[in-house]
């Protein structure tokens, strides 16, 4: 096995592969809002991810729209996609996650958000679903460098991501970081040390976002304005085998690529083929004898 992968995490878990049912939760976001920032972050578009997701309805309909013709013997993750998921009092938290949560075929509540939106009590309220079922929060960090996070317009530290983490962790919920090769500026040098600062942390899954130019974006002005190039397909995989062989065999590993609409990549032109993106990073972790925390060092 070259890497620990959530499907083969699923099947192991449930028999089974699980579907997954994205949805717009109806929050807001306070790196857009003002609270803590203006305009979000640069790659960021105007709907928070989850383009894809009618945020018309309501989040008990966005549920049933999605279960409407699954089998009574299906199993699903109900993933809070658009925008920050824990920005609210805990109390519509807990309404907005109880109205997921209404079909038993639901065996995964997943919560995807901002690290300096999550705090002792929102950490006990998702601990609390825990009950029947799996659970986890998803935290963008992207890079670990603060230098990067002042470009990228991340709007927290560091040092946020890594408290956040540890709360979670407290409260007994599965954490899965999300980060993001190919940033402006950054280069293997960043890639290294996001790893290193990953692989100190209580993190039991990880996303890798290979990074795309969204049509709407700040990211997709400056590569517009010609201060912007994205890796090619050959750094990006470098990097990638560079995460992979990195952490821990036991993170799991939630993604390999990104995901934009097709009808909105503005480049790299590489990234709408997501098959020939994790065929090109399987080729190379195979030609090297590597595989996943094959040359991570316990610490
Ligand atoms: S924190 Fe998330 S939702 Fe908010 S601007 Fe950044 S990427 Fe978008």
């Amino acid at each position: 096995m070259l890497y620990n992968n959530l499907s083969g995490y699923f099947r192991k878990k449930y028999g089974r592969r699980l579907g997954k049912i994205c949805i717009d939760g109806g929050f807001s976001c306070p790196n857009r809002d003002g609270t803590c920032g203006f305009g979000g972050c640069i790659f960021c578009g105007e709907r928070g991810a989850g383009e894809h997701i009618d945020a018309t309805l309501s989040i008990k309909e966005q549920v049933a729209s999605a279960l409407q013709n699954a089998s009574p013997d299906e199993k699903f993750v109900a993933y809070f996609q658009n925008f920050t998921n824990t920005y609210a009092d805990v109390a519509t938290l807990k309404e907005r996650y109880d109205a997921a949560l209404t079909d038993e075929r639901i065996a995964v509540l997943a919560i995807g958000t901002r690290p300096d939106c999550i705090d002792e009590e929102k950490a006990e309220l998702i601990a609390s679903y825990r009950e029947g079922r799996e659970v986890w929060v998803e935290l963008g960090l992207q890079s670990a460098s603060d230098k990067t996070a002042k470009i990228i317009n991340r709007g927290y530290k560091t040092e946020v991501f890594e408290k956040a983490c540890r709360i979670l962790n407290s409260a007994g919920v599965k954490v899965v970081a999300h980060v993001i090769i190919g940033l402006p500026d950054e280069g293997m040098e960043e890639v290294k040390k996001t790893v290193d600062f990953l692989t100190r942390l209580p993190i039991w899954g990880l996303k890798i976002h290979s990074i795309y130019v969204m049509e709407g974006t700040r990211l997709a002005d400056m590569y517009e304005r010609g201060e912007y190039t994205p890796p090619s397909l050959e750094e990006y995989t470098e990097a990638a085998v560079y995460v992979l062989s990195h952490v821990p065999k036991d993170v799991v590993i939630h993604r390999l690529t990104g995901d934009c609409p097709k009808d909105m990549l503005l480049a790299p032109e590489w990234n709408a083929d997501k098959h020939a993106v994790i065929d090109a990073v399987n080729k190379k972790m195979k030609e090297r004898g590597l595989s996943q925390g094959s040359l991570y060092a316990f610490r």
